[in-house]
């Protein structure tokens, strides 16, 4: 039985769709941590600092997460954290190959850890960050696609800037 997991991603900001996925990730392993990983590649919106806290405060209703970040190569990661396994969402198939290369190369990384893919829940097969940024951007009704507090972050960062 698995004891710690990791779920890796930007989360440039968290949706329901990765609230989803921690929650039910939660219900299953002793402690999860959801760690911020900088692709700088995806042009952040939020810095890691601002996603750490926007995480933070959507999971706090969830006893056994921890919400860290790392700037190193995730497998190393999860090795200093002697992770039991590595938690990915899949939403369509356009997930599967991109998925698939990743877990190739990490297997080759660190064959010691699993990683394990979760389906998204129905409701947010089309929900992603930038997605999300997009409408908010054109102040669009995202309510019910994000936790409440990243809603108002949103909002600060397109309209009050
Ligand atoms: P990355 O840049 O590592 O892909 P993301 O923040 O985009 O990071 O995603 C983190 C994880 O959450 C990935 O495993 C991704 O597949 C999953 N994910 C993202 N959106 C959803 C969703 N709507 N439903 C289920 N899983 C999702």
């Amino acid at each position: 039985m698995g004891k710690l997991a990791i779920c890796p991603g930007s989360f440039d900001p968290i949706t329901n769709g990765h609230l989803d996925i921690i929650e039910r990730a939660s219900g299953i392993f002793e402690q999860v941590i959801v760690a911020v990983f900088n692709n700088q590649a995806k042009s952040p919106l939020f810095t890691v600092e601002e996603r750490v806290k926007l995480l933070e405060e959507s999971t706090n209703h969830l006893p056994n997460i921890i919400i860290d970040s790392s700037d190193h190569l995730l497998m190393d990661y999860a090795k200093e954290k002697h992770a039991d396994a590595v938690i990915r969402g899949l939403r369509a198939v356009s997930d599967f190959e991109y998925e698939m290369q990743i877990t190739s190369m990490n297997r080759k990384l660190n064959p010691e850890v699993e990683t394990l893919f979760m389906m998204t829940n129905n409701q947010y097969s089309f929900l992603s960050s930038s997605m999300v940024k997009e409408a908010a951007k054109y102040h669009g009704d995202i309510s019910g696609l994000v936790p409440n507090v990243v809603q108002t972050a949103l909002k600060e960062k397109y309209h009050h800037a």
